[in-house]
């Protein structure tokens, strides 16, 4: 199993339009919210992690993507904060874009059924398990269970699923629900900082990442190694 694209180098520009979640993962302090804190001395709300808009944002130059690059929109926070009228200016912008391609991820996947998205996005949700009281333990997050069946339900040609930080889990649900959903694109790997998860055992992983691709999903790894509580 080979080391493949990181998400973020496909991200030719991540545009924060909006910013915040209140979903509280414990594993966002040392990511998402740690590079928020640089943000202080130019927005308190970006600081703070509070979601809010950047309106000013709307009207900025983004640049060109190739083959598989996107802009990463709202990468940091969750779009499920944003107010409609907002979401709404968001998508006006992305039409005027036809050329390129757009990433919008929200770990509660209902809220993509606001507004009717057009195809040059690709749409987003993190499955870290199929267990919900995993889940429940680190996120105030809609659970797994609820992420599958409301993003089962949302009609988009280009759907992506993100298994990470990945938690353990059952194999076969995990692949009946990455069926039912159909994503364009699947990534997968564990925790890239130390969160104390409950982690897979690296056979597991690997047992996952071999049904996703025989299943025929295109398969991107993020950080692969032996479990930490193993
Ligand atoms: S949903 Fe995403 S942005 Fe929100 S707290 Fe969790 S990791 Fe951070």
């Amino acid at each position: 199993m080979s080391k493949q694209k990181n998400m973020y180098e496909l991200s030719v520009k991540q545009w924060n339009v909006f910013k915040g979640c209140r979903f509280d993962c414990t594993y966002c302090e040392s990511s998402f919210k740690r590079q928020a804190k640089r943000q202080k001395r130019n927005c308190m709300k970006c600081y703070e992690y509070t979601p809010h808009t950047h309106p000013e944002r709307l009207t900025q130059s983004l640049p060109r993507t190739k083959f598989m690059q996107f802009i990463f929109t709202c990468a940091s926070g969750d779009i499920a904060f944003c107010p409609t009228s907002f979401l709404r200016n968001i998508v006006a912008r992305i039409e005027k874009e036809p050329g390129k391609n757009f990433l919008i991820q929200s770990k509660n996947p209902k809220t993509f059924s606001r507004v009717s998205f057009p195809d040059n996005v690709i749409l987003g949700t993190t499955i870290e398990t199929n267990r919900n009281k995993l889940c429940k333990a680190v996120a105030t997050a809609p659970l797994p269970s609820k992420r599958y069946k409301d993003f089962v339900k949302i009609e988009h040609p280009l759907k992506m699923v993100t298994i990470e930080p990945v938690m353990d889990f059952d194999l076969n649900v995990m692949v009946k629900w990455m069926k039912d959903i159909k994503p364009c694109m699947i990534w997968l790997g564990y925790d890239s900082k130390k969160c104390h998860l409950p982690e897979p055992e690296l056979a597991k992983v690997r047992e996952l990442h071999w049904e996703l691709s025989r299943a025929g999903f295109v398969v991107m790894l993020k950080t692969i190694r032996e479990a930490r509580n193993s």
